[in-house]
């Protein structure tokens, strides 16, 4: 028998964006979620129509997927948190900006 592991959420800042977030594993899966909560249905519910998961994150500090089940029955307790997606995008270097030569 295998388990997924869970490891509990540590502060950490994007390094594209310098936002604050919340960086888990969840059930063998990495996941990284704005630190602000949700503190709105409605604002979880845009979070979901952007395509982003969203999380509780439990007084224990573990970050536990909302799937459908678990919005409906939202029995879990904790706050919310909606998957970070960084608004940065990567830069591509160039040659002369690797060697300090950019103009
Ligand atoms: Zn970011």
């Amino acid at each position: 028998m295998s388990y997924l592991i869970s490891k509990t959420a540590a502060e950490t800042t994007c390094p594209r964006c310098r936002r604050q977030t919340l960086s888990a594993i969840e059930e063998g899966i990495p996941c990284r979620v704005d630190r602000a909560p949700l503190t709105t249905p409605a604002a979880e519910i845009t979070a979901l129509l952007d395509g982003r998961h969203t999380f509780v994150l439990t007084p224990r500090g573990y970050l536990i997927h909302r799937d459908a089940g678990r919005i409906a029955g939202n029995t879990i307790p904790g706050t919310i948190h909606a998957e970070h997606q960084c608004t940065t995008k990567a830069h591509q270097l160039t040659i002369d900006e690797m060697i300090g030569q950019a103009k």
